[in-house]
């Protein structure tokens, strides 16, 4: 099985557009079609001379009903055990809501060793956020921004530390 890192966190921090930036211009293995729920995406990603697959978790937006918490809560407990690191993605601009410490009282029940990017970073904007999140216990949060490629020389390292 290759090395597999795993994107986790709530809705609308983030994760897909990091998981695009991730696997670059190559195409997600799953069907792209409009309209079809997806709750995972898997995809070749590529991180300097560093290689692996990368899971996209949460691909559920359209579908907000009471079962969400549990498929959230299923399939990130999937992504995690399968997967050799988890990135844990919060949003710094919005701060820490209740979903997020719920994400992360799942990953510090596991085993899966997690680095905690603080997204949306670029600017001063997030540095509240930031300082938030070293409350999760997941670690110290990495300063990112995964629109403006921000911190992906600290993810290398911490990726490539645990490869
Ligand atoms: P997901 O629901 O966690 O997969 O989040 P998305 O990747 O779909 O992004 C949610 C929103 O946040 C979109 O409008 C993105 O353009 C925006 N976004 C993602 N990354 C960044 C970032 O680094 N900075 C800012 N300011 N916005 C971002
Ligand atoms: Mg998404």
């Amino acid at each position: 099985r290759p090395f597999t890192v795993a994107i986790v966190g709530r809705p609308n921090v983030g994760k897909s557009t990091l998981f695009n930036r991730l696997i670059g211009k190559q195409i997600a293995i799953v069907d792209d079609t409009p309209g079809v729920t997806r709750d995972r995406r898997e995809g070749q990603g590529r991180l300097g001379p560093l290689n692996f697959l990368v899971v996209d978790t949460a691909g559920f937006e359209d579908s907000y009903d009471d079962s969400l918490e549990a498929r959230m809560r299923q399939q990130t407990e999937r992504a995690i055990m399968e997967a050799d690191v988890a990135l844990m993605v919060i949003d710094a601009r919005a701060g820490l809501t209740p979903m997020d410490e719920a994400f992360a009282r799942l990953l510090r029940k596991g085993s899966t060793p997690v680095i905690l990017l603080a997204n949306k970073c670029e600017g001063k904007a997030g540095e509240p956020g930031l300082l938030e999140a070293y409350s999760l216990g997941l670690g110290d949060p990495v300063p990112f921004s995964a629109q403006h490629g921000i911190g992906l020389s600290e993810l290398y390292d911490a990726l490539e530390a645990r490869a």
